[in-house]
């Protein structure tokens, strides 16, 4: 593994890699943020050794340290829901694309998106659903130094039934359908307890690190229904339990309320959107501990595309303009209700890289700043089982750092310009120096 000198990282963000760096560098932080207990500690120095946090501690004097004495100093912010391949596009736009690039092509354009997620601040993302082990093969890219991005946790393919949201042959005229051959667990289709179990293994075979279901119908699919139940109890049942075989978390895509329930009681971890969710759904939540993960981003996103003439198919326009507006109003009631919320936005079905954008509509929504930036610290990692690695600045954790000029606990869209960010110790972005 190539080592990075963090001082050759440009503004850029190219990376030069460059022979070993010293093994310990120092951040000196004007404050930093102790999620855990809620409250900016003066003064702070953090010293990082081989991609961890040896110490947080009272400035040290002498000490070649990296000056973000006029910063605020916060853990990297981590995002539940991201789809790294792909950035939104008008349909016809889409439409030329499914005819003519190769999964190449994809991967080739999405390396500026995970650059610029990474740049914004996240320096960890679950990213939830990709054709063609993008995702996957993304990581790995990442792990090994060959492309600048977040830290990824992956879904692969998203899991689906016959014309469910994220079925691949969606949208398309038989003779195409023909062409390609009906999907099946191995593109993440599936009809049956047994094919759900083969989809499961073929995710662990693909190298996935979760599970991602679309129990209901979606809204950018080419299919009449935003919301309806797309899995039987025997087959969310069959993949729940072979997940748990494999060690994997489950994700949950649902708009619609009966999905919602029907996931929550075969035991998902994470709804996602959750758009009708009823209080019945919320009694679920809560009894079971599944986690909710809003992305009130990508629903406000399509609620103003669905205003454009044209930039959505008729099928897909007014379910966007009837579904995008809910998920702020969901979002409030159930943090009024006590559900458990991790951070997560659906990037890629707006912009990669306008991630914090969600605090700003979490914060609007009734949540305070500090449980909005637990939301993508503390809580985030949780449910990626990693809360004794991420989400925090403290001795042995992941040396992810981020820095803002102001106070994000006042105004929550500083985070929207994050001007430091060191991911595993690797500084990738420094303020502009005036
Ligand atoms: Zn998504």
């Amino acid at each position: 593994m190539r080592k990075l000198n963090p001082f050759l990282v440009l503004l850029t963000g190219c990376v030069i890699a460059t022979p070993a760096l010293a093994a310990t560098t120092v951040v000196n932080c004007g404050k930093l943020l102790d999620v855990k207990n809620g409250v900016w500690r003066d003064k702070v120095s953090v010293t990082i050794e081989d991609k961890k946090i040896l110490s947080v501690a009272p400035w040290k004097a002498d000490v070649k340290a990296i000056d973000l004495s006029q910063y605020s100093c916060l853990p990297g912010l981590i995002d539940m829901h991201v789809h790294l391949s792909h950035d939104p596009k008008p349909q016809v736009e889409q439409l030329r694309e499914r005819l003519t690039a190769d999964p190449i092509d994809y991967a080739y354009a999405s390396i500026k998106l995970a650059e610029r997620t990474l740049m914004s601040g996240f320096t960890t993302v679950r990213d939830l659903g990709a054709a063609d082990g993008l995702n996957v093969s993304m990581k790995r890219a990442i792990e090994a130094g060959s492309i600048v991005g977040p830290r990824m946790f992956t879904a692969g393919k998203s899991i689906a039934t016959t014309g469910g949201h994220a079925d691949p042959s969606n949208g398309l005229s038989m003779a195409m359908r023909m062409a390609i051959g009906k999907p099946g667990p191995e593109q993440g289709v599936i009809n049956g307890v047994e094919s759900a179990r083969e989809a499961v293994r073929s995710r662990y075979q693909e190298g996935a690190d979760l599970i991602k279901i679309t129990a209901t119908a979606g809204v950018l699919s080419q299919a009449s229904s935003g919301e309806n139940t797309q899995f039987s109890d025997e087959e969310l049942n069959a993949i729940i339990k072979t997940a748990k075989d494999y060690g994997f978390r489950v994700a949950a895509h649902a708009h619609g309320n009966e999905g919602i329930k029907r996931a929550l009681r075969a035991g998902i971890d994470s709804i996602e959107h959750g758009t009708y969710m009823d209080d019945e759904a919320i009694a679920l939540f809560k009894k079971n501990g599944a986690w909710y993960v809003p992305t009130i981003s990508a629903g406000k996103f399509v609620a103003e595309k669905a205003t454009i003439p044209n930039y959505f198919s008729p099928l897909v326009q007014p379910k966007a303009a009837a579904i995008g507006p809910l998920i702020q109003s969901t979002f409030a009631r159930a943090y009024k209700a006590g559900v458990k919320i991790a951070f997560g936005t659906d990037a890629g079905v707006f912009p990669n890289g306008d991630n914090a954008k969600e605090f700003r509509y979490m914060v609007e929504a009734g949540m305070p700043e500090l449980a909005a930036i637990r939301s993508a610290t503390l809580s985030a990692a949780d449910l990626l089982n990693q809360s004794q690695r991420l989400g925090s600045i403290e001795n042995n954790f992941a040396a992810d750092i981020i820095a803002v000029k102001g106070d994000p606990l006042k105004d929550i869209t500083q985070l929207e310009k994050v001007e430091f960010v060191m991911k595993d110790g690797v500084v990738y972005k420094t303020p502009v120096q005036k």
